[in-house]
């Protein structure tokens, strides 16, 4: 048996595509003392991998050329010469696209498959769940009655912030792409509307949606998306930015155009990183991963299989292609 692996094999000028990866296979790896090998089920694609493939400064060191492919995969521990780990345990671990990883456990989570799924730890009771629970508490700081809106709304982070606003007694409005992750948005998570911003006027659909302005943007896209939103926001209104997808492949996408709004709305505008808040993580996967065991709290995945797959899946992603979590099934 062999351990395939996806390396980084050039650095995308824009777009990424699938001639910036090599998948090569190597010898599953073997423990030394202080480490364990953990066969992965499920590998996790994030927005942030495509910064990790560029050359410049961001808040994480980039992906090495020729080297394995930067990720987290959740996966059964097979063999162990780590106190803590041992074969037959579940952990969510950072050792990139690869089937079979080397882990000596820094950062390493062990999860429990029998209390939710276990692909949802990737995902809702993972990092980008987390991320929705920090940035909304933390710096959206939303009271009942405010009105929250969050773009990428069917994604991994977007769904859940919608749905921890509802939980506060919020009104919660969607931005996504496309009628069905609209139609999705309100009516499988239950938010109070959803606006397709590629249908166009996004202004007027803002203002319709939003009747008494808005409180809290949670920015998950930046570029035109955020410029449109300055147009709605209150006095004294909070915009945690978590993302700027719409400029990952073109920063240049990301101007802002309308200053002003932050000065006559006195609008705290606060950029974030869920790593950041270690001290935070503990409260908020144990909240997240309750309230999808409970049911209260539901998400949606793509999940693409095999790992030659991945490439193509992380394209996607930063297309809007995928409809939920991007996960990649490698068992
Ligand atoms: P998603 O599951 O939401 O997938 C990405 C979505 O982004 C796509 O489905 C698409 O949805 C949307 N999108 C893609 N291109 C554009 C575009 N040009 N304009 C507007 N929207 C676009 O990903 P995540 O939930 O994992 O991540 C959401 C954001 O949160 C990302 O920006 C990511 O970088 C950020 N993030 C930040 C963290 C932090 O610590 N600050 C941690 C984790 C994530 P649609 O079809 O609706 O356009």
């Amino acid at each position: 048996m062999k351990n395939k692996q996806v390396l980084l094999a050039a650095r995308p000028t824009g777009a990424v595509e699938e001639s910036h990866f090599k998948i090569v296979e190597s010898d599953i790896p073997r423990p030394n003392e202080g480490e364990f090998v953990v066969r992965a089920h499920y590998l996790s694609l994030d927005p942030y991998m495509r910064g990790r493939m560029d050359n410049e400064k961001s808040y994480a060191a980039k992906a090495e050329l020729g080297k394995v492919m930067v990720g987290s995969v959740v996966g059964e521990v097979i063999e162990s010469r780590h106190e803590k780990f041992t074969a037959g345990d579940f952990a969510v671990v950072g050792t990139g696209w690869q089937e079979y990883g080397l882990s000596n456990g820094t950062g390493a989570r062990k999860v429990d498959p029998k209390h939710i799924p276990l692909s949802a730890y990737l995902g809702v009771a993972g990092m980008p769940g987390v991320t929705a629970w920090i940035g909304l508490n933390e710096h959206g700081r939303p009271k009942a009655g405010e009105t929250v809106v969050v773009s990428a709304a069917s994604g991994a982070v977007g769904s859940a912030v919608g749905q921890l606003a509802k939980m506060k007694g919020c009104r919660a409005v969607g931005i996504a792409g496309g009628r069905d992750k609209c139609d999705y948005v309100v009516n499988e998570l239950g938010f109070d509307a959803c606006v397709d911003y590629k249908a166009g006027d996004l202004d007027t659909a803002l203002a319709a949606a939003c009747p008494k302005g808005v409180d809290v943007y949670f920015d998950n896209v930046g570029g035109p998306v955020l410029n449109t939103m300055l147009n709605h926001m209150n006095f004294f209104s909070r915009i945690p930015l978590c993302g700027q997808i719409s400029g990952y492949n073109d920063a240049s996408l990301l101007a802002i155009s309308n200053m002003r709004s932050f000065l006559v709305n006195r609008i705290a505008l606060r950029g974030f990183i869920v790593s950041d808040h270690m001290d935070l993580w503990r409260a908020a996967l144990t909240e997240m991963g309750e309230l999808v065991h409970a049911g209260k709290l539901k998400y949606r995945e793509s999940i693409a299989v095999g790992l030659e797959n991945a490439p193509k899946a992380l394209i996607g992603l930063l297309a809007g292609k995928n409809f939920g979590k991007q996960l990649v099934n490698l068992i």
